[in-house]
């Protein structure tokens, strides 16, 4: 059992501040949270571990909405997915969720693997066989034949392969289903702006997902793509990034006003590559900002372990996030009860209250004036369980003729049809830039 007590506590759903308050922990729940000054000795034995923390902010542990375990964050993560088995995927995987814990997220959603191997890691975290966050897990993502990240092994044609597919990952375990509306950055012949999946091949996804209580994000850049998955019905649009065959455009206003008004949380890949892309992409409009300035529900979501960004930049993206002028209260709420609640675990975590799981963070400063107090650690409480955060390697700025994938594509496409071209434009971006 652990008292904490901390100068500040942010607790319940709107992360209300305590000043001099105290949470008290048995095995993995959270029994009570309030002022130290109403803490009594009778609320728990004379063993317990109790803790004064001091200068700390303790709050809920982070939520990572959108993870993918199964790629390393270097700048070739496609590559080593293809070439390894799926017993190597699982040993990279343990230690992508190592690395999620180290920086305080305690639940992740990983959004795309092969063969399983996310329900294998899920499981064995949540028996205590390995550490990580809380995992849920999407299967391979759904797509259509040869379309974004098929060697996922998740391609399914029409209303009946994409139905049996969804039950196919039921069957297997998954927590939550993924579709790829549209094409995406990493994979060759697929492009970002098309639509892959028909509304209707979408809407029975949606469809066979939610009668097996299964949510569904769906992976969208191009407004057709995203037109099509508001249409049918999705839980959360991933990237909603607008982006188009000559670059990005912001987003359409009528789509995102219609976003704001739907039950739809956008989940925008916004990460701690982000200040850099800002620069490197100067002109182009992020949709982001106006995305939040229509009112669509956020989430914190970064992509980990796409290329070049490895699984313990998280607070980075929420600095990122801060950016587009997403106020701090926001972005924590983005990151914590807010992304609970878009992830269905409104009930179990997200929040320090009486009732809920364990997963909490001390952290020295305030980070409701400056983010990156999340970077000082104090204490990780992942259901119950404390974690002492691994040592990290230093993440590496961008090369200085770096080109983003999203930038790269269109690249591509300025450059015409012709092969040589678009070898011309990967190679410039960087040599092994086809296996992708
Ligand atoms: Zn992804």
């Amino acid at each position: 059992m652990f008292v904490l007590i901390a100068d500040r506590v942010l607790a319940g759903p709107d992360l209300e501040v305590i000043n001099g308050g105290a949470v008290i922990i048995a095995e993995d729940r959270i029994v009570w949270v309030g002022r130290e000054a109403d803490l009594s000795a009778d609320q728990y034995p004379p063993d317990a571990d109790v803790r004064w923390l001091g200068d700390v902010t303790l709050m809920p542990g982070l939520i990572d909405a959108h993870v993918h375990l199964a790629f390393d964050g270097s700048p070739h993560p496609v590559a080593r997915m293809m070439a390894e088995s799926d017993e190597q995927q699982v040993a990279l995987m343990l230690r992508s969720a190592r690395e999620l814990l180290s920086v305080g997220v305690t639940t992740a959603r990983d959004l795309g693997a092969r063969g399983y191997t996310d329900v294998v890691v899920r499981d064995a975290i949540a028996n205590g066989t390995a550490r990580g966050p809380r995992l849920l897990t999407a299967g391979g993502a759904i797509t259509t034949t040869g379309g974004h990240c098929w060697f996922m092994g998740a391609e399914a044609d029409g209303i009946d392969e994409v139905r049996k597919m969804v039950r196919r990952h039921h069957k297997a375990g998954v927590d939550v289903i993924k579709l790829m509306s549209t094409g995406g950055n990493m994979t060759p012949g697929s492009a970002p702006w098309h639509a892959q999946f028909t509304t209707d091949e979408l809407r029975a996804a949606v469809d066979e997902a939610h009668r097996l209580g299964k949510r569904v994000a769906a992976h969208a850049h191009g407004t057709e793509g995203i037109r099509r998955a508001l249409d049918a019905g999705v839980d959360t649009m991933e990237h909603c990034s607008f982006q188009t065959e000559d670059g990005m455009g912001g987003a359409d206003p009528e789509l995102a006003d219609r976003i704001a008004a739907s039950d739809i949380y956008v989940s925008p890949t916004c990460n701690f590559r982000m200040r850099e892309f800002r620069v490197l992409m100067k002109g182009r409009d992020f949709a982001l900002g106006e995305l939040y300035r229509r009112g669509a529900k956020i989430i914190a979501s970064t992509d980990a372990g796409i290329d070049n960004t490895p699984h313990h930049g998280f607070v980075g993206g929420l600095v990122a996030m801060s950016e587009f002028d997403i106020p701090i209260a926001q972005v924590l709420l983005s990151a914590t009860s807010r992304s609970a609640h878009a992830l269905g675990l409104a009930d179990r975590t997200g929040q320090l209250a009486a009732g809920y799981e364990a997963d909490l963070i001390a952290v020295a400063g305030d980070p409701r004036t400056d983010l990156r107090a999340l970077d000082e650690l104090r204490l990780v409480l992942a259901r119950g369980q404390e974690f002492t955060p691994d040592a990290l390697p230093a993440i590496e700025p961008l090369p200085e003729d770096f080109l983003p994938m999203s930038m790269r594509s269109m690249l591509e496409h300025d450059h015409g049809g012709t092969s040589s071209d678009r070898d011309a434009a990967a190679a410039m971006a960087e040599p092994a830039a086809l296996v992708r």
